[in-house]
């Protein structure tokens, strides 16, 4: 019995030794640890945005371009790596008024990108960021048709700087745009010294959600 027992043992001591990663070997992260894109890393086989825009009744227009890039802005100081997957930075008691952003991200032939990651970061209604966690800050990637889509809410002022929301966009193996995007009803644009009218998104109110349009042009 007790060699029954001994050999029993071995097996799974085998079998648990086998499964786990040697030294040296690399380990695949999970899709929410995936800090950026490069060849070799993991991407997600599903994306939520393919089934969000059907079931808000979205159709985005038909991308056009004027032969512009996206101009690029300043990161800012509070930039967190690292952020979690989703395409929706509501929480359970979040303050503020609700905003769907959504468009394209479109390469310089203005031909839409796929699995291109993009990051959000932003205040929240009161102007505050969480430089401690993970609220109102998180990356996806564009769907098979090049589109993201971000529910949030509206981000608030914070001394100096007028509404905003930072993003950052990477295609796969291209380079990465860092700038952010601003509101046309926003009183405080004309004495924001960052803010650029190129970056305005176009919003479109539905009730208690507001959309807000914007695709990007990235140099690539
Ligand atoms: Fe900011």
């Amino acid at each position: 019995m007790k060699k029954i027992i001994f050999i029993t043992f071995l097996v799974f001591l085998l079998a648990a030794c086998a499964a786990s990663p040697q030294a040296g070997q690399p380990t695949l992260l999970s899709a929410t640890t995936i800090p950026n894109v490069d060849m070799g890393s993991p991407q997600p086989t599903t994306k939520a945005s393919d089934d969000l825009f059907g079931k808000m009744g979205i159709k985005l227009p038909v991308p056009a371009c004027n032969g512009t890039f996206t101009a690029a802005q300043t990161e800012g100081p509070y930039y967190t790596a690292n952020t979690p997957e989703r395409n929706s930075l509501l929480e359970e008691g979040m303050q503020g008024k609700k905003l769907v952003v959504i468009g394209y991200v479109l390469a310089k032939n203005c031909q839409p990108l796929a699995n291109v990651w993009i990051d959000f970061w932003q205040a929240d209604s009161n102007g505050s960021y969480d430089n401690a966690g993970y609220t109102l800050r998180g990356h996806q990637y564009t769907d098979a048709q090049g589109r993201y889509l971000l529910e949030t809410v509206y981000p608030g002022e914070y001394p100096g700087r007028t509404q905003h929301i930072h993003v950052k966009i990477q295609p796969s193996g291209g380079a990465m745009l860092t700038t952010q995007l601003y509101f046309p009803d926003s009183a405080s644009n004309l004495s924001d010294g960052i803010f650029d009218p190129t970056l305005i998104v176009t919003l479109e109110n539905r009730g208690d959600i507001t959309l807000a349009y914007f695709n990007f042009v990235l140099n690539n």
